[in-house]
């Protein structure tokens, strides 16, 4: 590490008032001035095992902004993780800075020995902004990286697919009936890396297809591989489907939306489809199934996690599979006490990561 290279610890006070601060354990400044680094990692909570969660690259506005994204997505991680049942708590790196404009070697190898000085207590892997290259270049000076060809799967986006898919199906048999989604049809919104597969997923599976995308390219493929019909992104959650799949961006799920939605089933691979707690009710009133996204999505993480390294690839699948089995229960324990699978999830997530710090504590 360069000399000029510190770690610098916020005081106290200014991270523990922030609105998004949640008995963070480790809240930490990097920076280095001669490669530029500025970056945050966040480690939520290490009850159930060392923090994994990957590293964003975004040209923050504030630094207040970028502590708001760590303080939440490291949060967000402690919960999926225990969730899924991963031996890891959550944490989560933000870099500030243009991933179009401001990436260097310099950058990253700073980023890795940084990562290193948390002695493994913080895993990182890709997220918005990172790609498997700049990992591969963090992982010169740190072995605590996943999602790089060395050390698990690469791209970990057909996994997270696979994940949303068994969830869907899941969910259609508790709200529907079906034991596949034969003669169903889904909408997806976003056809990306995680939507474009579950596309194929879901059309294999015999459904019919609804989708939209802000690229019309994208839109086109998925047309002519599985015959989808196609609506305005305006108004793809209107779509007259059994389910509806927000695989786009988060915020999905607004007051505005969540009148207009016709689908009985919500199941889709985006981040904080929610925009506000009370969504989650809205829906819930509207008898509408909500899949819980941090419990359908996260079959990405067990792929990138450190437990799953000795898995072959169907090992892995089999392993996100139980997806289904956790959603199931979470939607029965929603039903019996008539409220959204969301708090459910939390609850669940918050037992396990209670009872690990209790056994560490009596240890
Ligand atoms: P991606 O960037 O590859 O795909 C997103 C797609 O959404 C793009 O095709 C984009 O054109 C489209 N899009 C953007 N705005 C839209 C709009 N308003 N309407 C319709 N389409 C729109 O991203 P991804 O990796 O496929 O991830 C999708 C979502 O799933 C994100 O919210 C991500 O955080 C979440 N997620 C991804 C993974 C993973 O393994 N990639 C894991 C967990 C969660």
């Amino acid at each position: 590490m360069s000399l000029g290279s510190r770690q610098k610890l916020q005081p106290n006070r200014s991270v523990a008032d922030h609105p998004g601060y949640d008995d963070h354990e480790h809240v930490g400044f990097h920076h280095d001035p001669e490669s530029g680094l500025d970056a945050i990692i966040a480690v939520h909570d290490t009850a159930l095992g060392p923090a994994l969660g990957g590293c964003r690259m975004w040209a923050y506005e504030t630094r207040t902004e970028a502590l708001e994204d760590a303080l939440r997505l490291s949060r967000g991680m402690t919960y999926k993780n225990a969730l899924v049942g991963l031996p890891n708590g959550g944490g989560k790196a933000v870099i500030l800075g243009n991933p179009k404009s401001g990436k260097s070697e310099a950058l990253f190898e700073a980023f890795g020995k940084h990562v290193e000085t948390l002695g493994g207590g913080y895993v990182t892997g890709e997220d918005v902004g990172i790609t498997p290259a700049d990992m591969e270049i963090v992982a010169r000076h740190t072995e605590h990286v996943r999602g790089i060809d060395a050390k698990g799967v690469g791209d970990p986006s057909p996994y997270t697919a696979w994940g949303v898919f068994c969830g869907m199906r899941a969910a259609v048999r508790h709200r529907l009936g079906r034991e596949s989604l034969a003669g169903l049809t889904v909408a997806i919104q976003g056809l990306g890396h995680v939507g474009g597969r579950l596309a194929a997923l879901v059309h294999a599976d015999g459904a019919r297809l609804i989708v939209a995308d802000i690229d019309p390219g994208r839109v086109s493929r998925v047309v002519s591989l599985y015959g989808a019909s196609v609506l305005p992104v305006a108004d793809i959650h209107k779509a007259r489907a059994d389910v509806f799949a927000p695989c786009a961006l988060g915020g999905a799920l607004n007051a505005t939306t969540i009148p207009e939605i016709r689908s009985k089933v919500i199941c889709g691979a985006a981040n904080n489809q929610l925009r506000t707690p009370g969504d989650g009710a809205a829906l819930l009133n509207r008898g509408i199934l909500y899949a819980p996204d941090y419990l359908v999505n996260a079959g990405g993480v067990v792929a990138i996690a450190p437990a799953s390294e000795a898995l072959t690839g169907e090992e892995l699948k089999a392993r996100i599979s139980q997806i289904q089995e956790t959603l199931a229960m979470v939607l029965r324990r929603a039903d019996a006490e008539a409220v959204s699978p969301g708090i459910i999830a939390d609850r669940i997530a918050e037992e396990r990561i209670a009872a690990a710090r209790d056994a560490r504590l009596s240890a």
